[in-house]
């Protein structure tokens, strides 16, 4: 069975790879593979990197590792990204692992219902989210919990790091942060990202 692992990706950190990884073991799936989002709707409000940056950092995110790939559906796709959309390009049933976090929101993505039929929704536990109010929110689908350590690691933390000189090395997978390094991604004078939510 294949795991999907979606998300900004921006930037893909450790915490994402953990994930993937207690996902792969657990269920013993044979492929996980990472879908970066094209045009999230849910952060809308805030400029997010180019997508060409995010495609290229996740790709080296999962480089080296057999059983983890990227895959740019989403990225390719125009207009809005929507799970569904992305569910319904896989002919078999997948398993989708979501943050406790995006586990709580899943109900008010579009298309919900036809997610939670299409998948069984692999969670991991996020700090600060209680895990009764997911399984509330969740009821009706098919979920289960992974077992992981807790992770206090978000790309809004790590983007709020560089933009304040603090070094990210370790947290991101080292390719990551040499590309980071390298293309001067979330730096004040990039002018690419300006994070009106912060
Ligand atoms: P941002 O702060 O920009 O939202 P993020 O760290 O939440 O970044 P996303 O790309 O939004 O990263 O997340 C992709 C998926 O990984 C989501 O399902 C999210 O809940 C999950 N995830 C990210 N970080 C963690 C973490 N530290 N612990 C558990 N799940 C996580
Ligand atoms: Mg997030």
């Amino acid at each position: 069975m294949r795991g999907i692992l979606g998300g900004t990706f921006d930037p893909p950190h450790v915490a994402h790879l953990v994930a993937a990884e207690a996902a792969y073991r657990q269920l013993a799936l044979e492929t996980v593979t990472f879908v970066p989002a094209g045009a999230p709707w849910q952060k809308a409000e805030r400029e997010v990197s180019p997508a060409e940056d995010r495609w290229a950092m996740t790709r080296l995110a999962v480089e080296g590792v057999g059983y983890f790939e990227a895959d740019d559906r989403e990225v390719m796709r125009p207009g809005w990204t929507y799970t569904i959309d992305t569910l319904e390009t896989f002919d078999e049933p997948v398993v989708l692992i979501v943050g406790a976090d995006a586990a709580r929101g899943l109900p008010t993505w579009y298309r919900a219902r036809d997610v939670m039929a299409r998948a069984t929704i692999a969670v991991i536990p996020r700090p600060g989210v209680d895990a009764r109010s997911v399984e509330r929110r969740l009821e009706g689908a098919t979920m289960l919990w992974l077992e992981t350590p807790l992770l206090a690691i978000s790309g809004t933390m790590l983007r709020d790091r560089v933009r304040r000189g603090h070094s990210v090395r370790f947290l991101v997978p080292d390719p990551v942060w040499r590309y980071v390094e390298e293309h001067g991604l979330y730096r004040v004078d990039d002018g690419r990202l300006e994070d009106r939510s912060a």
